[in-house]
């Protein structure tokens, strides 16, 4: 199969170049290196199945010939992270929604008909209320002006755009709503909280817990995401419709600190941080994040590999040993 991945060089993007190269896939990558990271992907670039190429979304011009070889897209180049979605407001609306458009419209000309997987995100929900986040259910976003409702709308637009292409056009679309992975090559350096912790606790610094710490989220190993993104493009019936992707195990924030701390055997203090240091002013948290899973259980066989004590226990393993080596980055 012919795998092309907007956002390769990125976190999950590079998670899926991995997983499909082990498959016996030819992988093209595209990516700006804005999020992404060269290193994530260099070890790559021995397999004469893979090929980098750098460019951004919105104007690439090699967009369309890779398009018109691809069996699927993966779609994941877009702004994340709290940090950066903060900082660049325009970018996240630029990015995520005129480089989705963009993409879909070369996608609806070609003759070839590939698949598309769009990742879409738990931030859909907005303030929803509830500990039950099904697909189906009403969603609620706070007035504020913040850059986080930006984002949140940005990735509803890409599930409205590829809902409307999809029925225009009848193009093949996958749209999961992605839960917190997490896992090797994420970088602390755009907010996410894991990588952070794991510094912080190897080190013997403070860990750093926004608010309270009784915010809770439900951390999915990014190795486990990709199985599921995979299964999910794979079977028709699952197209066309936002598919929550994650594990639903949830914990509260302060006590994942606890459990990195302890599995870290670290010397490190917890050390409150109010929500306004962290994100600036009219930041609204999100409280609680739980998928329910039964519609991808109900589409996929897919079986979670992963417990977040084995990925804690992992990312601590490859942490020490870059400090070792001297490699340590984000
Ligand atoms: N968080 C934290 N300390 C950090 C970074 C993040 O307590 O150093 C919190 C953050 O406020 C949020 C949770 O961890 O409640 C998850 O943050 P992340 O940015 O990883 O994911 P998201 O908020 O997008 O779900």
């Amino acid at each position: 199969m012919n795998i092309f991945i907007t956002g390769g060089a990125g976190f999950i993007g590079s998670h899926l170049a991995e997983y499909h190269l082990n498959r016996g896939d030819n992988v093209v990558i595209v990516d700006d290196l804005s999020t992404g990271n060269e290193q994530n992907v260099t070890p790559f670039l021995k397999d004469s199945r893979y090929r980098f190429e750098k460019g951004d979304i919105l104007t690439w011009e090699g967009m369309e010939q890779e398009i018109a070889v691809a069996d699927r897209i993966y779609h994941m180049a877009a702004v994340v992270g709290m940090f950066r979605v903060l900082q660049q407001p325009v970018e996240v609306t630029r990015v995520n929604v005129q480089g989705t458009e963009r993409l879909l419209e070369y996608i609806a000309r070609a003759k070839n008909h590939p698949m598309l997987v769009l990742a879409s995100s738990s931030s859909v929900y907005g303030h929803v209320h509830t500990s039950e986040l099904r697909e189906g259910i009403e969603l609620v976003f706070p007035i504020e002006n913040n850059a986080l409702l930006g984002y949140a709308l940005s990735k509803l637009t890409n599930e409205i755009q590829a809902t409307a292409y999809g029925q225009a056009h009848g193009m093949s679309i996958a749209i999961p709503r992605l839960f917190n992975a997490v896992g090797p090559r994420q970088s602390g350096n755009y907010g996410f909280v894991l990588p952070r912790f794991i510094k912080q606790a190897i080190s013997g610094i403070p860990l750093t817990v926004f608010g309270d710490g009784s915010q809770t989220r439900s951390f999915c190993d990014v190795r486990d995401t990709v199985v599921a993104l995979d299964l999910l493009a794979g079977n028709p019936a699952g197209w066309g419709q936002p598919v929550n992707v994650g594990n639903s195990h949830e914990i509260s924030i302060l006590d994942l600190a606890k459990l990195v701390i302890k599995r870290a055997g670290s010397s490190s203090s917890i050390e409150f941080v109010p929500f306004e240091k962290g994100y600036g002013k009219h930041f609204g948290q999100i409280l609680q994040r739980q998928p329910v899973l039964e519609k991808l259980q109900h589409l996929t066989s897919f079986q979670h590999a992963w417990t977040l004590e084995r990925t804690i226990d992992d990312l601590l393993k490859r942490e020490r040993s870059q400090v070792d080596s001297g490699a340590s980055v984000a």
